[in-house]
């Protein structure tokens, strides 16, 4: 798309500190980062959302993610990373092409998710995903 970002950046139009490319993904440093060594990892064809990229091109962006979080893992100061995806904006995306983080983590970083953790009322949570695996297997079938 013209005027994405990040297309931009694969196109080299934008500078970017460039991690990793090949014919179907491009890795770069994000420009502001959870921590140092925070790196983005992106489908060259634009796709909004991470559902329309192809299973081969979102299992290459997992598989290089998690080995260049193996990478950043063995940073002196950290010892794990956090791999996150926002699709939409109620999620958190913010760039509209579809990207993967790969966030260097250490226990003394000072960074903590907001992660909550609700309960389900009696019977709520069969229900919910009797609902989901209906309509994926029908998506998946149809
Ligand atoms: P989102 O919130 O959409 O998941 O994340 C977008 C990320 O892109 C943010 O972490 C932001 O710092 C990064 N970002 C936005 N614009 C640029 C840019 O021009 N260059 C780089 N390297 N990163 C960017
Ligand atoms: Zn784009």
């Amino acid at each position: 798309m013209s005027d994405c970002i990040f297309c931009k950046i694969i196109k080299g139009e934008i500078p970017s500190a460039k991690i990793y490319e090949d014919e179907l993904i491009y890795a770069f440093l994000d420009i502001s980062p959870i921590n140092f060594g925070h790196t983005l990892v992106i489908p060259k064809e634009h796709h909004q959302s991470a559902a329309s990229i192809p299973e081969e091109v979102a299992g290459r962006m997992f598989h290089i993610a998690s080995r260049i979080g193996i990478l950043l893992k063995r940073l002196d100061e950290f010892d794990a990373y956090n791999l996150h995806l926002a699709d939409g904006t109620a999620a958190g995306q913010v760039v509209m092409h579809a990207h993967l983080h790969v966030i260097p983590r250490g226990a003394e970083d000072n960074f903590r998710w907001n992660w909550r953790q609700l309960n389900y009322p009696e019977g709520k949570m069969a229900e919910i995903a009797a609902d989901i695996s209906a309509k994926l297997a029908a998506k998946l079938n149809g």
